[in-house]
C-alpha cells in the first residue's frame, strides 16, 4: 500500500494555530504514562498479562494522560464521519484508510518502545488505520481492504482533513482501424503543444481525432472519470490500417465515479462514434498488472505491403528475391522519419515471412510476418541503407510504399488477450 500520508495537503488556512513543534520538547520522566491501548501495542501482552513492575506508569486504555497517542483513539467517532459525505458521490466497493498523525506520535511511540526493550508488530499509525477503516466500514456497508481498495481515503487527524484518491479503472478491448491518417494516440500540436495556434487549426493536435479518443469519449462520459490514459500493445503507422482480430489495449480512466458499466452498452457507443473508422470488441475490465504484461509484450504482426518499383522487374526474379528474405535478421538503423523523436540506434528485427502476393504493372502487393517492432516501410525502402537487408537493395531498384495494413497482432492462445 502507498503511504498516502505523506502526500495529503491539507485545505489552505485550516487549523492554522496549531504548532508542529508543540510536543518537541517531551523527554521521558521515569513516570512516564502510557495507556493501556499502547501498552499492549507496543509491547504485545494482552491487557490481562501486562506486568505490575513495567517501566512506565498504566493509565486507562485511550486516556488523554497517555504520552503516545494523547487520546487520539477517542477522536477517531467523530473523524470516521468527515468523509462520509463526500463517499457518497462515488461508486466503489472496497477502500482503505491512511491517516495523517499529530506530529510526534510515532517517535513518541518509538520512544516508549526503545525504553521498554520492544519491537511492535504494529505503529500506532496502522491501529489508527485499523480502526479508522472498521467505523467507515460500520457507516458505508463497504469493505475495507488493504489490496487494490478502489478508493482510498487519506485523513489527517490534527487538521480534520480528509482526501479521496479513488483508484483507476482499467478496460480492456482490442481495436480495429479501418481508415488511414488516425493515429493511435492524441498528437500534441508540434508547435503549440496543445495550447491551440494557428498551425494547428486551433484543435492543439496535429489529427482530427485518434483511436484513444474515440475509444475514450464514450468511457469518460459512462464512468464520469476526470481523465484518461491509453495503453496499446506496440501501436501502428498513422497511416496504415489495423485488421484481423484487432489490436489489444488497456483504457485506464482516472478518477472514475461510476466503476460497474454495462460495456456492451459502452462497446455499441463507441463502435457507433467510430463507424467507419475504428471498432473495438471483447471488452473487459483489466488491472495494472495487465498494463504491464501488454507493454511487455512483443507479439509478431502481419502486415501487408503495397509499393511501386521504379524499374522493370520480372514477376519470378520479385518472388524469389522476396522469399529470400523470409527467416532473415535486419539490422534496423531508427529510421530518417522518426529519428527526430526516438534515439538513432541499431535494432535487430526478425523476418519470420515474406511472400509476393501480387505483381500487376509496377505495383507489388507482400505479405510480411515480423516481430514486433519492425520498420516494415523501411524494410521495402532500405531507408537509404539505414535497414539491411531490404527488398528495394535485393531488386536494385528503388521502392516507394503506396500503403501498409497490419493484418493481425498475434499474441499466442495460452495468453490471457
Ligand atoms: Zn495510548
Ligand atoms: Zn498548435
Amino acid at each position: 500500500m502507498r503511504d498516502a500520508g505523506n502526500n495529503v495537503v491539507s485545505a489552505p488556512g485550516s487549523a492554522s494555530g496549531q504548532s508542529f513543534i508543540a510536543h518537541a520538547a517531551d523527554t521521558l520522566a521515569p513516570d512516564v504514562r502510557v495507556c493501556r491501548r499502547c501498552l499492549c501495542r507496543i509491547t504485545g501482552h494482552q491487557p490481562d498479562t501486562v506486568p505490575a513492575d513495567i517501566a512506565v506508569t498504566v493509565v486507562e486504555a485511550e486516556s488523554d494522560d497517555c504520552f503516545v497517542c494523547r487520546g487520539v483513539f477517542r477522536q477517531l467517532d467523530d473523524v470516521s464521519i468527515l468523509p462520509l459525505e463526500e463517499l457518497r458521490k462515488w461508486e466503489y466497493e472496497t477502500f482503505w484508510v491512511g491517516s495523517r498523525l499529530e506530529f510526534g506520535m510515532l517517535s513518541r511511540e518509538k520512544q516508549i518502545a526503545e525504553k521498554l526493550h520492544c519491537e511492535p508488530l504494529h505503529t500506532i499509525k496502522a491501529d489508527v488505520n485499523r480502526e479508522l477503516g472498521l467505523r467507515i466500514s460500520r457507516h458505508t456497508g463497504k469493505m475495507a481492504r488493504m489490496e487494490h481498495p478502489d478508493m482510498l481515503i487519506v485523513i489527517d487527524i490534527s487538521f480534520m482533513t480528509f482526501q479521496l484518491e479513488p483508484s483507476p479503472l482499467f478496460i480492456y478491448g482490442r481495436y480495429r482501424k479501418f481508415k488511414r491518417g488516425i493515429p493511435q494516440t492524441k498528437w500534441p500540436c508540434r508547435k503549440c503543444h496543445g495550447k491551440g495556434c494557428s498551425y494547428c487549426g486551433n484543435r492543439g493536435k496535429m489529427y482530427e481525432t485518434s483511436v484513444e479518443e474515440i475509444v475514450a469519449g464514450p468511457a469518460m462520459a459512462a464512468t464520469m472519470a476526470e481523465s484518461h490514459s491509453f495503453h496499446g500493445m506496440g501501436r501502428e503507422d498513422i497511416d496504415a490500417v489495423m485488421l484481423g482480430e484487432g489490436r489489444p489495449f488497456v483504457l485506464e480512466l482516472w478518477k472514475p465515479m461510476k466503476r460497474s458499466i454495462d460495456l456492451s452498452a459502452l462497446r455499441e457507443r463507441i463502435n457507433s462514434e467510430g463507424e467507419g473508422r475504428i471498432a473495438v470488441s471483447s471488452l473487459r475490465y483489466s488491472s495494472k498488472d495487465e498494463v504491464r504484461r501488454l507493454k511487455e509484450e512483443t507479439p509478431e504482426k502481419s502486415y501487408v505491403v503495397r509499393f511501386r518499383i521504379l524499374g522493370k522487374i520480372n514477376k519470378e526474379k520479385l518472388s524469389a528475391a522476396i522469399e529470400e528474405i523470409s527467416g532473415k535478421t535486419l539490422a534496423q538503423r531508427t529510421p530518417v522519419r522518426v529519428a527526430h523523436r526516438r534515439a538513432d540506434k541499431v535494432r535487430e528485427r526478425r523476418i519470420i515471412e515474406c511472400s509476393l502476393l501480387e505483381y500487376d504493372g509496377d505495383i507489388a502487393s507482400v505479405l510480411v510476418r515480423a516481430q514486433s517492432g519492425t520498420y516494415i516501410k523501411e524494410l521495402v525502402t532500405g531507408d537509404e541503407g539505414r535497414t539491411q537487408p531490404s527488398i528495394s537493395a535485393a531488386l536494385n531498384s528503388s521502392c516507394e510504399v503506396i500503403s501498409l495494413d497490419v493484418l493481425d497482432v498475434s499474441t499466442g492462445a495460452d495468453k490471457l488477450w
